[in-house]
């Protein structure tokens, strides 16, 4: 028996690049320019090539520039170092966005780093990740962004509300984790090493699921009418499926978000918000 109502990532997303676009059109008016991101693509994994086309074409459809930088395979760590420091100078560039994983043999953290914070788009940078921990306006992670947009706009209350998060890294996990906790939620984070993780789940009004585990979280782990987010991506037999097994979830929970169709469209959504906001702190301080 179904019980869930499934969230609808994709309707929700639209909303948001909807009201994004009003408000860059708006800026625009305002400053005589529009907001501006920068992707840096290196080399050829064609995952990112998809990944960076829909966000290059997003940007566009939401009225912002596309400053796309693409790099070969052979790029060094000082190239890619390079490109970052020239828009980091660039007023017109709003937003940095790094794209990852980046080739084998390249160190992704330094480089990540060298994203100035005003412009660090996916709030990944070490200050970035600081302001968040101690509540201070920032950019925040756009995963995390958008699980918390889903939870809004689908009328679920956070507040005083038990979630257990289902993994702890620094892309998803913990700042879903902080973020719900300054939305007064008491939060439980489980990971790899935890012990009695169903049990854990079991104790939850809302499940974030952010494991990286296909159909980790069944339908008994779950209580009776609780909201289950979705964030995990993998394919299986041709198919793409998350970190919760949707069929045992369904007949327990009150609301699910499907894979696809759930937390995947609110990321690039919530990038787009992140660029704007990122051109108006900026546009704000000159
Ligand atoms: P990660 O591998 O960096 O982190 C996984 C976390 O889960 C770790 O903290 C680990 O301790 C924990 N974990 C692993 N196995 C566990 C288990 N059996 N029980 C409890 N905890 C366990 O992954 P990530 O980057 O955080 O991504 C998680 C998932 O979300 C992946 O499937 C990824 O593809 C997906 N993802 C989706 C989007 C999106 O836009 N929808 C964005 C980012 C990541």
């Amino acid at each position: 028996m179904t019980t869930a109502s499934l969230i609808d990532g994709k309707t929700i997303a639209q909303l948001v690049r909807t009201d994004t676009a009003q408000r860059v059109a708006e800026f625009t008016t305002r400053t005589g320019r529009r907001p501006g991101l920068a992707t840096i693509l290196v080399g050829g994994d064609p995952a990112s090539h998809v990944y960076v086309g829909s966000k290059r074409k997003a940007c566009v459809a939401a009225g912002m520039e596309d400053h796309h930088r693409e790099l070969p395979e052979t790029a060094s760590q000082d190239d890619i170092a390079r490109v970052i420091d020239e828009l980091a100078e660039d007023p017109r560039v709003s937003g940095i966005l790094l794209q990852l994983p980046l080739p084998a043999g390249l160190d992704a953290e330094p480089l990540i780093e060298r994203i100035p914070p005003a412009k660090d788009v996916d709030g990944l940078t070490t200050i970035s990740a600081g302001l968040l921990a101690q509540g201070k306006p920032g950019l925040r992670p756009c995963t995390p962004l958008g699980v918390i947009e889903l939870l809004d706009q689908s009328g679920v209350e956070i507040s005083g509300k038990h979630v257990v998060v289902i993994g702890r890294s620094a892309l998803v996990g913990r700042p879903v984790a902080q973020l719900l906790t300054q939305r007064n939620a008491t939060v439980t984070v489980v990971h790899s090493r935890s012990k009695n993780v169903d049990k854990l789940t079991a104790t939850a009004d809302i499940v974030v699921a952010a494991a990286g585990v296909p159909k980790l979280v069944t339908g008994s782990a779950v209580a009776p009418g609780a909201v289950v987010i979705d964030v995990g991506i993998h394919r299986v037999d041709g198919r793409l499926v998350g970190d919760v097994d949707q069929d045992s979830v369904e007949a327990v929970a009150s609301a699910l978000t499907p894979v696809p169709g759930g937390v995947g469209p609110m990321t690039i959504a919530m990038l787009l918000r992140n660029t704007l906001q990122a051109a108006e702190a900026q546009s704000a301080i000159k």
